[in-house]
């Protein structure tokens, strides 16, 4: 494809463009046709000097100046030479209508300042469409492009200037004219130079095509002034050949698809080559200096080529290690030394910008693992970090190089598949990444098994800016968890209630302002009667878009971002008003709240707790605090002094999930908790696995030996229900009595069987 940007017009526009292209490269093949074949005949002559090379330059103006202004990307610098050419198609117009007529045309005229505006222009152009493809390149890599720069130009003044100063006669502005056109030249092909080595000698095509289209025209430059200085006008044919095919060259540039940048580019003694080969040369023009006078300014520009060379070769042996490095850090995620969320969000950019242009697709993937959280509590940070770093090595087998896979922050990764790709691709890629993510991890000798949800938003369907396709994404990744489909496409018919459509993270705290944030309440039992003696407050988000989310979706977020707080506090008084209104219609119900580490290290928590008490009338014995083994642990001190308080004031303390932490048994001696919650998973199958069973009887019988009262939380059956039962566990939770339920919806069930009174 050779416009690819083109891909993005409307069908008309690109067959406009496609038009022009044609009939420019028809004229300039008609006048090569004629002008080295001589077809035609010298008839032919004035017409083609004149008139082809104005309809060539006419239209390469038109399609630059499109380009410009049809398409976003690189405008300003598109914009400058854009109007550059135009000025120089008008110098042309000017010479053919008017000046070329002329007996003695006046030097220097109208057309040469319409032609040397190119120069100027171009120089602008070129630096910003250099600065636009290469922000925040370094100083050494800058210094390769002035030494490359002035080693061309030193090169090129020796060889040219020379010569044509040599020759030269005529009044001084007419010698200024001439002159001033190889020096634009050379000052132009040291700047493309220049970038092509801040390019790491890579080449796109845009760079190629725009390098090549100033060489061309230097070359048609050079010929005109060399025929100038041997008063011949034989080779005028020639020239004008040549900057036709130099402005095309131009055009043709102006509608490529632009390269990835180079981010990639690291410093290494190769790339110092460069640099040293212009210095040789620049060198090789001082010697030459010596035995022949090529004048001051081939010597200064040479003296300067050797100083910045040898500044560059300093810079570089001194800064190679800490530059790599810090470049490295500012892009890398240290723990998996996969690019960072800035980097990604680069490179998510650039992608946007490449398929904006070739008017294809792309799709932006987020994957988060499955219950980091619980993991990195039970084994350790240390294991979750080692587990994290033998992520991105899986998907990297799943990707193509060109994608992007960076660490987001937390157990959060993301991927820009840079491949055109629609709906199919990017689901069969979320599903090889579940594939392979699903093969046991080897975690300190432990074979782990991690899942994973993918959320996936694709461009242009889903969004068109780089963070709108992340929101969009883990949007997207929220439904696959809530869901338990473990992807999902971006629903955008979901999509249709609001324009700010946030994300998840960008909702939590207007969830709890806006009263988003409910609770259910699943009931606790007497196992033996059946008597409901209190209930569990569990938190639920009704999302907006997403629907009813379960806490472990939104939990871990609100804990890493610091909102658990609020959310405790607005779950604690959702919980306490319920547990006011069924002590007025007679339940006497407890209800215990679950509090999270943050909770327990804040010190205020009881005096929080005393005044919501206060606040729904309603004694300290009607809450329970359950607190989960592995948050015992964070401080254990700090904790310890909270939790006396909250004892001191009447309040139960449970210990949640008891089994899964790591809490010595001796712990159980000293933490004021009054009730134990054998945890579900060992509660779920003890009907069938003795090993659970062995495990659910000694805790039954521990805890009431330390005078403790028991819960077995998961009871999913009568079976298990009985057992229970049978072994002295006098509370039980679970399915098999109802699962968590709004207040309105628990009613009926209160009332079927009842509440002890003295609860
Ligand atoms: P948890 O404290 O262990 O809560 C019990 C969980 O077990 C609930 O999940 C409940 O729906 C589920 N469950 C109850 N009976 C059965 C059963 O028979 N079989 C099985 N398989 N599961 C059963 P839920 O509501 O999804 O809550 C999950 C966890 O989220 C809770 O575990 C708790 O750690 C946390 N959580 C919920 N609400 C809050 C809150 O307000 N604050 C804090 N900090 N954490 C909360
Ligand atoms: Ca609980
Ligand atoms: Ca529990």
């Amino acid at each position: 494809m050779m416009f690819t940007p083109a891909g993005t017009l409307p069908a008309r526009q690109r067959h406009a463009l496609a038009g022009t292209f044609t009939a420019m490269a028809v004229v300039i093949v008609a006048a090569a046709i004629h002008t080295l074949l001589g077809v035609g005949g010298s008839r032919l002559d004035a017409p083609t000097q004149n008139w082809a090379s104005c309809a060539v330059y006419v239209l390469v103006a038109g399609i630059v100046v499109f380009r410009a202004f049809r398409i976003a990307e690189a405008r300003a610098p598109w914009v400058m030479i854009a109007v550059g050419i135009s000025l120089y198609g008008a110098g042309n117009l000017v010479w053919s209508l008017w000046l070329g007529n002329l007996a003695n045309p006046p030097i220097p005229s109208v057309s040469d300042g319409l032609w040397l505006a190119l120069y100027p222009m171009s120089y602008v152009g070129i630096a910003l469409l250099a600065r636009h493809h290469w922000r925040g390149i370094p100083a050494g890599v800058w210094l390769d492009g002035i030494v490359a720069g002035l080693g061309i130009a030193c090169v090129g003044a020796a060889l040219v200037l020379g010569p044509v100063l040599d020759a030269a006669t005529g009044s001084l502005s007419a010698v200024a004219t001439n002159i001033a056109y190889p020096i634009a030249d050379l000052v132009l092909t040291a700047l493309v130079v220049g970038v092509f080595s801040l390019r790491g000698w890579r080449l796109d095509r845009t760079w190629a095509l725009l390098g090549a289209g100033f060489l061309v025209l230097t070359v048609a430059d050079s010929i005109v002034l060399l025929q100038v200085a041997q008063n011949s006008s034989s080779s005028s044919q020639v020239a004008n050949l040549f900057y036709m095919a130099g402005v095309g060259l131009i055009a043709l540039a102006a509608w490529q698809r632009p390269g990835t940048s180079d981010l990639a580019r690291t410093e290494s003694l190769s790339t110092l080559l460069v640099p040293a080969a212009f210095a040789l040369a620049a060198v090789a023009v001082l010697g030459y200096d010596h035995f022949v006078r090529l004048g001051l300014l081939s010597f200064v520009l040479a003296m300067l080529t050797v100083l910045a060379a040898l500044l560059r070769t300093a810079l570089a042996f001194r800064d190679r290690q800490s530059f790599n490095e810090t470049r490295r850090q500012a892009v890398t995620d240290d723990l998996t030394e996969l690019p960072n969320r800035r980097l990604f969000q680069r490179r998510l950019e650039e992608a946007i910008a490449r398929s904006a242009l070739a008017g294809d697709g792309m799709a932006v993937l987020i994957v988060d693992l499955d219950r980091f959280k619980e993991l990195n509590d039970t084994l350790g940070h240390s294991s979750g970090d080692e587990l994290l770093r033998q992520i991105g090595p899986r998907l990297v087998e799943v990707l193509r190089p060109s994608d992007t896979l960076a660490r987001l922050g937390g157990d959060e990764f993301g991927i820009v598949v840079d491949t055109p790709s629609d709906e199919a691709d990017a689901l069969r890629i979320a599903d090889r990444i579940r594939d392979v993510l699903s093969e046991p991890f080897d975690v300190q000798d432990l074979a782990l098994q991690v899942g994973a949800s993918v959320g996936i938003a694709l461009y242009p369907a889903h969004a068109d800016t780089a963070g709108e396709l992340m929101r969009r994404a883990d949007v997207a990744m929220y439904q696959a968890k809530s869901a338990h489909t473990g992807r999902e496409l971006y629903a955008s018919e979901r999509d249709t209630h609001s324009r700010d459509r946030l994300t998840l993270a960008a909702d939590r705290e207007r969830a709890l302002r806006r009263d988003e944030i409910e609770v259910h309440f699943q009931p606790k039992a007497d196992s033996r009667t059946g008597e409901i003696v209190g209930v569990e407050a569990l938190a639920r988000w009704r999302h907006p878009l997403l629907g009813l989310l379960q806490p472990d979706v939104f939990i871990p977020l609100a804990e890493s971002t610091g909102l658990i707080r609020s959310l405790t506090r607005r779950v604690t008084d959702l919980a306490l008003a319920q547990c006011k209104t069924w002590h007025r219609a007679g339940f006497a119900l407890h209800v215990s709240v679950n509090v999270a580490v943050a909770d327990l290290l804040d010190v205020d928590l009881p005096a929080q707790i005393v005044a919501a008490l206060e606040r729904h009338e309603l004694p300290a014995g009607a809450l329970v605090v359950e607190v989960t083994e592995s948050s015992l642990f964070s401080d254990p001190v700090r904790i310890q002094d909270v939790l006396t308080q909250l004892e001191a004031l009447g309040v139960s303390l449970s210990l949640d999930d008891f089994g899964t932490g790591f809490s010595s048994l001796g712990h159980l001696k000293t933490l004021p908790v009054r009730e134990i919650k054998i945890d579900r998973s060992f509660v779920v199958q003890m009907a069938s696995n003795t090993a659970d069973s062995a495990i659910v009887h000694a805790t039954i019988q521990l805890a009431h030996r330390l005078g403790k009262s028991v819960v077995a939380e998961g009871v999913e059956d009568d079976d298990t229900w009985k057992q229970l039962a049978k072994a002295g566990c006098h509370l039980i939770q679970g399915f098999a009595l109802s699962p968590p339920l709004p207040a309105a919806e628990l009613a009926p069930l209160l009332v079927e069987l009842g509440v002890r009174r003295a609860a």
